[in-house]
């Protein structure tokens, strides 16, 4: 059983809780030797050099089930994909690419609809349909009448979370209303201030129960499509997974063939159109990148 969890880590050191401490280490010089970098959300074990300062040693580091790049954070369970039903309007295209994103991560996926209170006319319904018929747990909130924001909460038991999101739709604003310890600077021209004042800052993982922890970073933003191989992306589209073996090709690109399993289930229905226009449109990209690569 590892004894402690990096909560954060600033100029050497690495702030760990143990049991209900937090112990300032360092970490030894073997791991430098074999180029290992704590981060935060690493599970560790640790030797105490100074029970009464609470400082000590990270003496081994387990093996790190995720790892994300911006923020760099190990081990986040689940991303909280969050999309303002309107202002700024909700954009498909950017929420499959954040979905594709974590798919690639195996992270558990919760679609978060915020500003709800700004649709009062529910308009967002249609948008909601489509992920969750296509398998996903939605939740719908406002961080200005925190309608929701429970049911958010909720989810995050016995979790580490990070949130994910076009810039505006409301990450930082619902992170302060999950907890108000977290007091970010919501809206641009703070946040731009923000960035000013402080160039650097650090991830860290806030507990929010015993065994429910945050990132307090809005997560990644903006996202590549990386290197996700052309014939792995229709496996990232939840809704597809079942229809793969039931094209009547095999190597099918779900783009064009006859017989095509995922092209039938557009059209009697089943799957979303618009889902299936972004696959192709990302299935396009990811041959470009391809082709470029191998010319
Ligand atoms: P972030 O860039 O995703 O972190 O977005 P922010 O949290 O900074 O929010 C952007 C703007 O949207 C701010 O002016 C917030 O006050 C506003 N906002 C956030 N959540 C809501 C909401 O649920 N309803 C309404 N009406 N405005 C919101
Ligand atoms: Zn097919």
């Amino acid at each position: 059983m590892p004894e402690g969890l990096i909560l954060k880590g600033i100029g050497g050191f690495y702030y760990i809780k143990v049991n209900d401490d937090v112990i300032e280490c360092k970490a030894r010089g073997k791991f430098r030797k074999d180029e290992v970098v704590p981060m935060v959300g690493d599970y560790v074990d640790i030797t105490m050099s100074d029970h009464e300062h609470l400082k000590g040693n990270i003496e081994k580091i387990y093996p790190r089930k995720t790892v994300l790049i911006r923020p760099a954070v190990a081990n986040v369970d689940q991303v909280v994909i969050v999309v303002a039903v309107a202002s700024p309007k909700p954009n498909v295209t950017l929420v499959d690419k954040f979905l594709l994103a974590a798919e690639h991560q195996n992270l558990d996926i919760i679609i978060c609809f915020n500003k709800i209170d700004l649709d009062k006319k529910n308009k967002y319904i249609d948008l909601y349909n489509i992920y969750t018929r296509a398998g996903y747990k939605t939740v719908c909130t406002s961080s200005k009448t925190k309608e929701g924001v429970k049911d958010l909460r909720k989810l995050f038991h016995g979790k580490s979370t990070v949130f994910a999101g076009a810039s505006g739709v409301g990450k930082s604003s619902l992170l302060n209303v999950i907890d108000a310890r977290f007091s970010l600077q919501t809206g641009e021209i703070s946040k731009k201030i923000r960035r000013g004042k402080h160039t650097t800052r650090h991830v860290e993982l806030l507990a929010i129960t015993e065994e429910s922890y945050v990132v307090d970073t809005p997560g990644f933003s903006s996202i590549d499509l990386m290197n996700i191989p052309k014939d792995e992306l229709a496996i990232l589209f939840k809704e597809f997974r079942a229809y793969l073996p039931l094209c009547r090709f095999r190597g099918c690109s779900h783009t064009s063939e006859l017989g095509c399993a995922i092209i039938n289930a557009v059209e009697n229905g089943e799957i979303d159109h618009a889902r299936f226009q972004n696959y192709k449109y990302f299935y396009n990209q990811l041959r470009e990148l391809e082709k470029q690569r191998y010319k």
